[in-house]
């Protein structure tokens, strides 16, 4: 049984296969003709603790675009309400025997524990601060399609390092595929070590944006702490991406985000909206061939 629970257990040649995939679909959603029943009579179950749009709706239409059917399974309608624990929710759930499982979840491992109880490939949604897999999966084509290539380009990824699994997916699929990775945050927001040793940590835009290719910024993780660690004025002041400090320091990056961006906080509303820099809607379109690839290669394996 392959499932995908995170950057960490892949290699090289394994998120290549996947980006390979990925680009496939996104030229064939492009021409309009791919196999539209690559999952027919296949389930998916979306098993979401925590909330969602981007990552949810686009496993929903990637599901609907190979054929398969998608039951969106609901924390506040769910006997979680009623009392029912984790454990015995998975394991009902599992007991109905869907095809394939997308799951998010606010606990470290989550997805990986429920792994182990199903008989189908769990992919992970995100789970706490540990790994995104798909959207540093999305990310990488994004980029693969604008630079032509991975290795040798240079990643800021600027924000709340500590407590993001964006962050942290991207920055052992990047260092994996060869580029050059700097995280900036402050220091509060800064882990206490990083994946790879080459990565460089900077406590300031200053220092960490001269000579990036692309500037990936990340909005605070609030809801992964227990008191509020800097204020949205201060982070913004210090932190926050505009187009004056852009222009200075790296005016050829693109911008990056992978959602919900927090306008004000994280940039001003100019450079989200630069067509020149931003590619943050690419990001969400590359979504959907992207978990195209991820279904395909996992659930349509399975006989
Ligand atoms: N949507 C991403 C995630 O689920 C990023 C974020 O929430 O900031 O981790």
């Amino acid at each position: 049984m392959r499932h995908l629970l995170g950057i960490d257990e892949l290699d090289a040649g394994q998120i290549g296969a996947f980006l390979t995939r990925a680009q496939e679909y996104s030229d064939a959603l492009k021409s309009g003709s791919w196999n539209t029943e690559r999952l027919k009579n296949k389930v998916i179950l979306h098993l979401f603790f925590e909330n969602s749009t981007r990552t949810l709706t686009s496993f929903e239409i990637a599901a609907k675009r190979l054929g398969a059917d998608v039951v969106n399974w609901n924390p506040e309608t769910s006997s979680l309400a009623k009392g029912e624990n984790f454990i015995d929710t998975v394991d009902t759930l599992v007991s109905m025997k869907p095809d394939g499982i997308v799951m998010r979840h606010s606990e470290y491992g989550a997805p990986k524990f429920v792994a182990s109880r199903a008989g189908c490939p769990v992919i992970n949604g995100g789970d706490s601060w540990r790994e995104h897999p798909t959207q540093a999966l999305l990310d990488a084509l994004t980029m693969r399609q604008h630079f032509g290539k991975i290795e040798g380009l240079k990643v800021t990824i600027v924000g709340d390092i500590a407590h993001s699994r964006v962050a942290s997916s991207n920055m052992q699929l990047l260092t994996k595929m060869g580029a050059q990775v700097s995280v900036v945050a402050p220091k509060v927001l800064m882990p206490e070590s990083l994946p790879f040793k080459e990565i460089k940590a900077y406590d300031s835009l200053e220092d960490g944006l001269p000579g990036a290719d692309v500037v990936m910024t990340l909005r605070l993780q609030k809801e992964r702490m227990d008191k509020a660690l800097i204020s949205d004025a201060a982070y913004f002041n210090e932190f926050g991406l505009t187009f004056e400090k852009l222009e200075k320091l790296c005016p050829q990056a693109m911008i990056m985000e992978p959602g919900p961006l927090v306008r004000g906080v994280q940039m001003e509303d100019s450079v989200a909206e630069d067509p020149q820099r931003s590619l943050i809607l690419r990001q969400v379109a590359n979504g959907i061939p992207t978990r195209m690839a991820v279904l395909d290669m996992l659930v349509g394996d399975v006989a």
